[in-house]
């Protein structure tokens, strides 16, 4: 196993820093303390937790420029959407610190007068992390606030591409206060540790946000010690815009939804379904719209669109692109692209496709990149049935101006996370998180911190009349 991993700027291709991967023995040691961690972590009283919490998130907000900008250099996303994303991260530090106060217990009638059940909460002890490169900072804060406001301990492993970030919030944790072995992180290859947190007795709880197919094996590599899990897995975004819709609404958000992150978000819209009375209206306002987002290094002012973030990820959203294309896709913008193999960068230009079909990849599985394919649909039941007709059920869009269209479409769609005339509906006071293949329970809102607990029940008998 290789002893360090060399972070590279995506949007040039150069070495940024080099970062010790852990050994065995040291992941091992690693995860004892953690446990060890849990026994004092878990009794600190919950107004001290939420203190130690709020102290994280101000220091954070301390060093947000700096953070933003390490973010942008191993990430490539523009500095504003960095910056963006500091915030969002210590907006779940800040909501889980008010939650920390709020795990109540409740006491239940018994059938039996001399009898007493009294029902408590406790910490499900060390709780491990894998984070993926997409949001380095917020998809680690989302996991380890709730878990230390609920009094585990915490230890994340951070994806390869991007583990500067999550080991500054970590190095801030710690100055903030919250002993050093109540969060650590471990640096290395996802297929080397992820067998030992899974295999581990010590490790309660595995919490993962990533690609699908390595959420699966995780969930069958925690069933031998019984862990609990929280899967935050792939996505495959249906946005849906009426005949009655806002189509200047629908263009402006679906440019958010689509284009944040160079499209590197699993909820971002991966499917444009318009209904055929304004789908060239949408088509040219967006298209319009689209080929003016410029596209560069994420530290240039005036940047929307960063670079993808490795290899592999380009040539999967570019044999997308072709697939479409061979089987019929009309390119209204963009399929340019910027790319030195040997230095290793790649710009994808915000691509716009139209006459998409079911026999495309582009319509099957998620892109992860700037590319937006549009097609149309009838009525609202066909526009349903494409849209849930897919493993995924993380996030769906739709674009109404009708109460009625709303709620029908709403009640239909078979996905976690709904945006109605809204393509930024994620927020640390709701509970984020998919159906189907795109994940098993939820994280940000009172649901969040629900995972990093065990519920357990007294009964008292023999009690005086
Ligand atoms: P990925 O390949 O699954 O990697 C995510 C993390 O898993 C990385 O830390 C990676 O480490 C680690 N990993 C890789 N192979 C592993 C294994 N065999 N065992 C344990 N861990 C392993 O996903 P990605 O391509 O980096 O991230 C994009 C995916 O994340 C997309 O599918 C996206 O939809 C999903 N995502 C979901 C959410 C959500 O909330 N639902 C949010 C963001 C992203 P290495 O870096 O060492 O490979």
């Amino acid at each position: 196993m290789s002893t360090s991993i060399e972070v590279r700027n995506p949007a040039t291709g150069e070495r940024i820093q080099e970062v010790n991967v852990q050994t065995t023995e040291e992941i091992q040691t690693a995860i004892e303390k953690g446990h060890k961690e849990f026994k004092k972590w878990s009794k600190i009283n919950a107004h001290e937790r939420s203190r130690l919490l709020q102290e994280w998130s101000q220091r954070i907000q301390e060093n947000k420029e700096e953070i933003a900008k390490v973010m942008t250099m191993e990430n490539g996303k523009p500095l504003s959407e960095s910056l963006g994303e500091v915030n969002y991260a210590t907006s779940y530090i800040d909501w889980y610190a008010g939650e920390a106060l709020r795990v109540y217990g409740r006491t239940v009638p018994a059938a039996a007068e001399s009898k007493r059940i009294v029902i408590s909460r406790q910490p499900i002890g060390l709780v491990a992390a894998i984070t993926p490169w997409n949001f380095p900072a917020a998809m680690m804060t989302r996991k380890a606030a709730p878990a230390l406001a609920a009094g585990c301990t915490f230890i994340v492993k951070p994806a390869e591409d991007t583990p500067l970030t999550t080991m500054t919030l970590v190095k801030l944790a710690h100055e903030a206060g919250i002993p050093k072995d109540a969060i650590q992180y471990v640096n290395g290859k996802g297929s080397v540790v992820g067998p030992l947190f899974t295999e581990s007795k010590l490790i309660r709880k595995i919490t993962f946000t990533g690609s699908t197919p390595v959420g699966k094996s995780l969930i069958k590599g925690s069933a031998d010690t019984v862990k609990h899990v929280t899967m935050e897995l792939g996505g495959h975004a249906p946005l849906i815009i009426a005949e009655d819709a806002d189509i200047d609404l629908a263009v402006n958000q679906t440019i958010f939804s689509k284009y944040r992150n160079a499209g590197q978000t699993c909820v971002c819209v991966n499917r444009i379904l318009v209904h055929e009375s304004v789908e060239d209206e949408f088509a040219e306002k967006f298209t319009k719209a689209v080929a003016k987002l410029s596209v560069g290094n994420g530290l240039d002012e005036g940047t929307d669109i960063g670079p993808i973030i490795n290899e592999k990820g380009f040539d999967k959203v570019v044999a997308q692109v072709n697939d479409a294309i061979e089987k019929g896709a009309e390119v209204l913008t963009g399929n340019e692209y910027v790319v030195d193999r040997e230095k290793g960068y790649y710009f994808i230009h915000p691509t716009v496709l139209r006459n998409v079909d079911a026999s495309m990849e582009i319509m099957q599985e998620e892109t992860f990149g700037p590319v937006a394919p549009i097609t149309s649909f009838k009525t609202l039941e066909e526009a349903i049935e494409i849209a849930n007709n897919t493993p995924y059920g993380l996030a769906a869009y739709f674009f109404t101006e009708n109460y009625k269209t709303g709620m029908y479409l709403h009640d239909h769609l078979d996905f976690g996370i709904i945006g109605w005339n809204d393509g930024a509906p994620s927020a640390a006071h709701a509970p984020f998180g998919g159906m189907k293949d795109s994940g098993l329970g939820r994280e940000g809102g009172t649901e969040g911190i629900e995972p990093y607990l065990e519920t357990k029940y007294l009964s008292v008998g023999n009690l005086l009349d």
